[in-house]
């Protein structure tokens, strides 16, 4: 039974999400950094910690983080520190997990989301810091033994940990949402939720409205979608009121998300958390972020969602809306750029790529960057029917689904090809319009007479006789001086 605790009791998520780093090669070794590939084959004797390696810092990880540092406006450290944080695990050939503690590559910083009411929020970062991936148990079902895939060992990872500053699962959801495509936008990690290339833990617990202490957290793990993550936090907060309001004290402990029932249970509780034992790792020197490095990723900076939606809306004269459908995508985005070089009617192009495009992809399962169409066809067509030249239903149905088949086809070609040119000569348009009303006098007489529903009769014999293709503004036109012309 869903109980409604929302008058009584506030919501207080914080959020820890992973987002593994794209770069070549991997934190503190050479080898490739790639997904999906043989098990066991992408790891080195440093990833496996053997005796005599050392690691070294991998310097455009580094770059990576503090790009997604400044794009949150965060304090970007000039001095960082890596420490192991010991535990064991059979995933960790080392028995530590080199992370970074005290001393995090960025501090602070905020993220800016549409929030749940009128105003937007800006959600408060802790910090933001590095840290190596671990390898990969897959526990094979039915079987009672496990198998180890050291190939994710050692791939670079920043940790986004954001203060315990969202109090809905929406705000929660929109964060999560807000920090995928800004690691596109940067271009510093796939986002890729399915591939884990980005996770999310998330810390929930509730409190009186008004109460000032914060309430006894609970840290879920394993919600490997956007859904699930917010099914999480509307369960937990339904879990922990019920407790609270029955009386009952709770213990900090971590939890799993089961995605087929909905709920959460018990993973440990916090008398067995671990104890991490951190301390800075004696093989790796401090980290030292010169002001000149710092300035010189910040001029190379590309545009991020928040700044390509701003650019819609004033530049461009979108609306809210259709600006922020164009940039869940970053592709999206750059080819409505790429179309606006070549006509100016930019709400159309818009229209398009949220109509048509969006269409596509969903029925292929394609992503925008295999469009087969252009940037210039997409202008031409939408300009041939500014100008009156096609009709925006036939684009749609006739020639667009062409254009996708053959990447070779022109739009012209297609037009002659199939007589979908709009009969936009007047003169022969008036001709067909007196051919229908001559043949049906009395029906004539009954519209002058004030039958005016009968205008769609004729509409519908124009419309015939032209095969669909005469411009229906420019019929409705003739047709009414037409009709005011009759006298009886
Ligand atoms: P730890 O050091 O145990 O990892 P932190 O203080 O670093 O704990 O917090 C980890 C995450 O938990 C952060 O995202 C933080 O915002 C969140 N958090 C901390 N306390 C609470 C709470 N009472 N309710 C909800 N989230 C919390
Ligand atoms: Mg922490």
């Amino acid at each position: 039974m869903e109980e409604n605790y929302e008058d009584k009791y506030e919501l207080v998520i914080g959020l820890e999400i992973h987002a593994q780093l794209s770069t070549q090669s991997k934190i503190f070794a050479p080898e490739a950094n790639q997904f999906g590939k043989q098990p066991n084959t992408q790891i080195s004797a440093i990833g496996l910690a053997h005796p005599g390696t050392l690691p070294r810092l991998n310097a455009e990880v580094v770059a990576y983080a503090i790009k997604m540092g400044l794009a949150c406006g965060c304090e970007i450290a000039s001095y960082s520190v890596f420490d192991r944080k010991n535990y064991f695990y059979p995933d960790l050939p080392k028995g530590y997990q080199i992370s970074q503690d005290k001393y995090p590559i960025c501090k602070g910083g905020t993220i800016k989301i549409k929030g749940t009411g009128a105003q937007a929020r800006e959600i408060k970062l802790h910090h933001i810091h590095l840290e190596e991936d671990a390898g990969k148990s897959i526990h094979v079902e039915g079987e009672d033994y496990t198998q180890l895939d050291f190939n994710r060992a050692g791939t670079p990872l920043i940790e986004i940990v954001t203060e315990p500053d969202m109090h809905h699962a929406e705000e929660a959801t929109q964060l999560f949402q807000e920090i995928r495509r800004m690691v596109r936008y940067l271009e510093i990690c796939d986002g890729n939720m399915e591939e884990g290339s980005l996770r999310c833990d998330a810390n929930i617990s509730v409190r009186r409205h008004g109460a000032e202490q914060l309430g006894t957290r609970v840290e879920v793990k394993n919600m490997n979608s956007v859904r699930n993550l917010k099914k999480a936090i509307e369960y937990e907060f339904q879990r922990q009121c019920a407790l609270v309001e029955a009386g009952q004290t709770f213990t900090q402990e971590t939890r799993s998300f089961e995605p087929e029932t909905g709920k959460t249970f018990s993973l440990r509780s916090k008398e067995t958390l671990n104890d991490y034992r951190y301390f800075p790792d004696p093989d790796l020197p401090p980290v030292w972020v010169t002001d000149k490095w710092r300035e010189e990723i910040k001029a190379k900076m590309p545009l991020l969602p928040e700044d390509w939606r701003k650019k819609l809306m004033q530049q461009y004269g979108l609306s809210d809306y259709n600006a922020e459908l164009l940039t869940e995508e970053k592709e999206t985005v750059l080819l409505f750029e790429a179309v606006a070089q070549h006509t100016s009617a930019y709400k159309d192009i818009a229209n398009w790529l949220n109509g048509e495009v969006k269409a596509w992809q969903n029925e292929t399962n394609q992503h925008i960057k295999n469009l087969p169409v252009s940037a210039q066809k997409l202008a031409e067509l939408i300009n041939l029917i500014a100008q009156n030249k096609i009709s925006r239903g036939l684009a749609s149905t006739q020639i667009f689904p062409l254009l996708l088949d053959d990447v070779a086809k022109s739009i012209s070609d297609i037009i002659q090809e199939k007589g979908l040119s709009k009969e936009d000569d007047s003169q022969k348009l008036k001709d067909i319009i007196q051919e229908v009303l001559e043949a049906m006098p009395d029906k004539v007489k009954a519209f002058k007479t004030g039958k005016k529903g009968l205008q769609a009769l004729f509409m519908g014999q124009i419309m015939k006789k032209t095969a669909g293709k005469a411009d229906p503004k420019i019929t409705a036109k003739l047709l009414q001086e037409a009709l005011e012309e009759v006298r009886y």
